[in-house]
C-alpha cells in the first residue's frame, strides 16, 4: 500500500484523513502540521494546528458554489454540492450536540436593500468557535484510534518532488528529519502560502492568475443590522461594476458574540472575525469584511501585498470610527491589535481611486440601515492573499507536471471551510 503524506493538519489535510479511515485505506498516513494538537493548541494560535484556520474560526459552513473558492471548476456543480455536503457531514458527526448546529437560508433579497445592494441566497450552517475545538478533540481522537500518524510542532522546509520525499524540522529548533512519500497531499492554507509560492518557483510550475481581494473588516452594533440578520444570519450583501472590474461583498458576518481577530501574514497586520455561540461571550456586535474584487491588476499578489503594507503604522493595522468608537476587545479580553487614525484617507493613499467603492459600500448601507449612522468602526486592511493558483489536473488536484502530488484547500484556489474540505475529499475519492 502507498505511503501518503498530509502536509498540513488543517480542514483540508482532516478531511483528507477521515475520508482515507472512512475507506479503510490500508497503507501509512502521515499528517505533519507545524501548529498543535486539539488539546495543547491556544486560542491565540489562530492559523496553525488541528483544523488550521478553520480550528479557531467561527464555524460558518457555507453551502454552495458561489462563494469560498472554486470547486465547481474542477468537478461540476452536483459533485460539487455533495462533496461540500460530506464535509458539513463530518463536523456534524464529531460535534457533541449536533442539533445545535444552526442553518440560515434566506429564500429570497428583501426589499429594503434594493437598489442599494443585491443579497446572496445560500444556506449557512453555525458552528461557533467554542463549539470547534470540542469538535476538534473529537475528530482527533477517531483519526488517531485509526491509526493516522501526527508529527506536530514540525515544520515542512523542502519538499522534492522529483525524489518524492520532504525536509521538516521541529519548531523548537531541536531536529531535522525527512519523510519519503509515495502519494503527497499539500494543505498548508493561508499560514503556508509563502512556503507553496517558493515550491511553485523552484518547480517553474505553471499557475493561473487571480484576482486581488481587499477591503476592510466592518463592525457596528448588531441592533442596527438585526432587520436582515433574522432573514440571513451570514448575510452577502454585494455590487458589481462590470466596466471596472470591481465588484464587492460582505464577507464572513459574525453576530450576536462577535469578535475581531488579526491575522499575521507575512509579518503585518491585516483583520477577520469570528463570532462564540456560548452566552456568556454575548456582546450584540456585528462584524464582518468588505472585500472588493479587483480584476486585471498586473501581479495582483505583490499589488496586495504592497497594499497591506502601506496600511501598517507602528507596526499595526488601523482602525476608523467617524464617532469616535474605540476599537472591540478579542474573546480573550485584550483590545484589538489596531492604531487609531483620524481618517480613512489612509485607504486612498494605499488603494488610490479603489477607496472610494469602500466608501461608498458604507455610505449606502447608512440609507438602508437608518439607525447606523455613525455607529460602526472599520479595521484596516482586510485581505484574501489569493497566490497564483498552480496548474493542476482538474480530475483529481495533482500537479499537472508531479502526478503524485496533490494541492488542496486555501494552497490552491479554495477561500473557505467546506470548499477546503470538499477539494481533499475529491482528491482522496480519485485515489481511491
Ligand atoms: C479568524 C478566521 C475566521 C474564519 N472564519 C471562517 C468561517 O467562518 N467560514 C469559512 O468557511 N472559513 C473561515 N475562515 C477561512 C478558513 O478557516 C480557511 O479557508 C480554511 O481553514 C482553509 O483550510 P486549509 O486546510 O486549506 O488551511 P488551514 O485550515 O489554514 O490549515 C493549514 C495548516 O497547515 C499548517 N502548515 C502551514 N504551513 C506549514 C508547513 N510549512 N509545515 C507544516 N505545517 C504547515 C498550518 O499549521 C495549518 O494547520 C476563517 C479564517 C480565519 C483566520
Amino acid at each position: 500500500m502507498e505511503k501518503i503524506v498530509i502536509v498540513g493538519a488543517g480542514v483540508a489535510g482532516i478531511n483528507a484523513a477521515t475520508k482515507l479511515v472512512d475507506n479503510n485505506y490500508q497503507g501509512k498516513i502521515t499528517i505533519i502540521d507545524m501548529g498543535k494538537d486539539p488539546y495543547n493548541r491556544k486560542p491565540e494560535e489562530v492559523m496553525t494546528g488541528f483544523l488550521g484556520a478553520g480550528g479557531w474560526s467561527d464555524g460558518k459552513l457555507t453551502y454552495h458554489t458561489s462563494i469560498g473558492g472554486q470547486l465547481s471548476k474542477y468537478c461540476g456543480e452536483e459533485k460539487a454540492m455533495d462533496l461540500m455536503n460530506q464535509v458539513i457531514t463530518n463536523f456534524k458527526r464529531f460535534h457533541p450536540n449536533p442539533e445545535e448546529v444552526q442553518c440560515s437560508d434566506p429564500q429570497e433579497e428583501p426589499d429594503f436593500i434594493k437598489p442599494y445592494f443585491g443579497l446572496r441566497l445560500f444556506p449557512v450552517y453555525h458552528v461557533g468557535t467554542d463549539y470547534l475545538s470540542e469538535i476538534a478533540k473529537n475528530w482527533y481522537n477517531f483519526l488517531v484510534e485509526n491509526g493516522v500518524e501526527f508529527v506536530w510542532e514540525n515544520k515542512v522546509t523542502n519538499i522534492d518532488f522529483k525524489e518524492n520525499y520532504l525536509s521538516h524540522t521541529e519548531v523548537n529548533g531541536n531536529g531535522d528529519w525527512t519523510q519519503k512519500y509515495d502519494l503527497l497531499i499539500f494543505g498548508v492554507g493561508k499560514s503556508g502560502i509563502d512556503f507553496g509560492k517558493k515550491l511553485a518557483e523552484k518547480y517553474d510550475l505553471k499557475t493561473e492568475p487571480k484576482a486581488v481581494q481587499i477591503g476592510v473588516r466592518f463592525e457596528a452594533p448588531q441592533k442596527h443590522f438585526q432587520k436582515l440578520i433574522d432573514i440571513s444570519y451570514d448575510f452577502k450583501l454585494y455590487r458589481k461594476f462590470e466596466d471596472k472590474g470591481v465588484s464587492l461583498r460582505s464577507f464572513c458576518t459574525n453576530n450576536n458574540a462577535a469578535y475581531v481577530a488579526a491575522e499575521h501574514t507575512y509579518g503585518d497586520y491585516s483583520y477577520n472575525g469570528h463570532a462564540k455561540k456560548d452566552e456568556a461571550y454575548r456582546n450584540d456586535m456585528t462584524n464582518f469584511g468588505i472585500l472588493m474584487e479587483i480584476q486585471g491588476i498586473d501581479k495582483p499578489f505583490d499589488w496586495s501585498r504592497e497594499a497591506v503594507k502601506k496600511l501598517q503604522v507602528n507596526g499595526k493595522g488601523m482602525f476608523f470610527s467617524p464617532s469616535h468608537r474605540v476599537p472591540s476587545k478579542t474573546s480573550e479580553g485584550d483590545y484589538v491589535k489596531v492604531e487609531v487614525v483620524p481618517s480613512m484617507d489612509i485607504l486612498y493613499y494605499a488603494l488610490g481611486d479603489y477607496a472610494f467603492y469602500i466608501e461608498d459600500f458604507i455610505e449606502d448601507m447608512k440609507e438602508v440601515f437608518p439607525t447606523l449612522g455613525e455607529d460602526w468602526g472599520i479595521y484596516i486592511p482586510e485581505v484574501k492573499y489569493l497566490s497564483p493558483e498552480p496548474l493542476v489536473n482538474y480530475d483529481n488536484l495533482s500537479l499537472t507536471k508531479y502526478d503524485n502530488v496533490h494541492f488542496v484547500g486555501d494552497a490552491l484556489s479554495a477561500r473557505g471551510i467546506t470548499v477546503s474540505g470538499a477539494q481533499a475529499i475529491y482528491v482522496v475519492e480519485s485515489l481511491l
